[in-house]
């Protein structure tokens, strides 16, 4: 029998992709991101850090408030001035540096609107907080799950489809669409459920993802190592506070220019001018 305590370890896929990047984003990987974010989040410089949404962050999240008020007021899409009727609600004025980019995604979505006409049954704009933990245990190792979703419709044939909305290149990982399937799996365990991916700015959709039992038990698994892994270095980092020897600096000049920790990462070799 797994007993419940109070000490909870968590994992999510964001978690998990800090400790091992996706295929094709190991050049960005540097333990010590996952430090500063991880361990050091409540120091106030780094906790001022966190709080700013990086650009890739503002950009995903008015995207995908773009396509949540489309759905709230579907006649948008039918009119020519739709788009800015949207990028006003969104008060993209506001946003200069991410501004044009945005409106693109929104011309698209409004030239190719691919949830109109599904059975949506959730629909999230991106703000919505932390998501409800689910409790998952690995042999009597229990753990909470987030996992953030962003779309679920319903096929016409009863399928669940969980889709994650995506700006940006990066290639999808196939590990966060089999992390929603457990989701869904623990949320909906009577339900057949498909997850994919939709990039809202190459407007490529991902083909659908199953998930057998053994590959639902083999991610479970996974997600309880991570769990324990994070565990682990937050005891130690408690316990010796030898920050970089736990949390290994990977500097690069692209890399540390793009971190949102380089400002107050002793071996940042981007040096902000001015
Ligand atoms: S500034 Fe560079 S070395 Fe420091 S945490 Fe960021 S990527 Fe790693």
């Amino acid at each position: 029998m797994v007993m419940q305590t109070k000490w909870m370890p968590f994992a999510s896929f964001s978690l998990m992709a800090e400790f091992e990047p996706a295929v094709g984003q190991e050049y960005w990987h540097c333990d010590m991101k996952r430090g500063f974010k991880r361990v050091r989040k409540k120091e106030p410089l780094i906790a001022a850090l966190l709080a700013r949404d990086t650009t890739p962050q503002r950009i995903g999240l008015l995207a995908q408030q773009g396509v949540y008020d489309f759905h709230q007021h579907e006649q948008w899409l039918d009119r020519v001035d739709g788009v800015e009727g949207v990028a006003t609600v969104l008060q993209l004025e506001q946003f200069p540096t991410v501004r044009d980019r945005v409106l693109q995604i929104l011309k698209s979505y409004h030239g190719k609107p691919v949830l109109r006409g599904k059975n949506i049954l959730k629909l999230n704009r991106g703000d919505e907080g932390i998501p409800k933990p689910i409790e998952l245990h690995r042999n009597n190792f229990l753990f909470k799950l987030f996992a953030a979703i962003d779309c679920i419709f319903l096929e016409p044939n009863g399928t669940l489809h969980i889709l994650d909305l995506k700006t940006g290149k990066a290639d999808f990982d196939p590990r966060q669409g089999y992390i929603y399937l457990l989701a869904a799996h623990n949320l909906y365990p009577n339900q057949k459920a498909i997850a994919s991916f939709y990039n809202l700015e190459s407007c490529e959709w991902s083909a659908p993802i199953t998930a057998t039992e053994i590959q639902l038990n083999a991610i479970q698994a996974q997600l309880a190592r991570v769990a324990q892994k994070h565990e682990l270095e937050k005891q130690r980092y408690r316990h010796s506070a030898r920050f970089a020897e736990l949390f290994p600096p990977n500097p690069d000049l692209m890399r540390c220019q793009h971190c949102q920790f380089h400002q107050i990462c002793a071996f940042s070799t981007y040096e902000v001018s001015g």
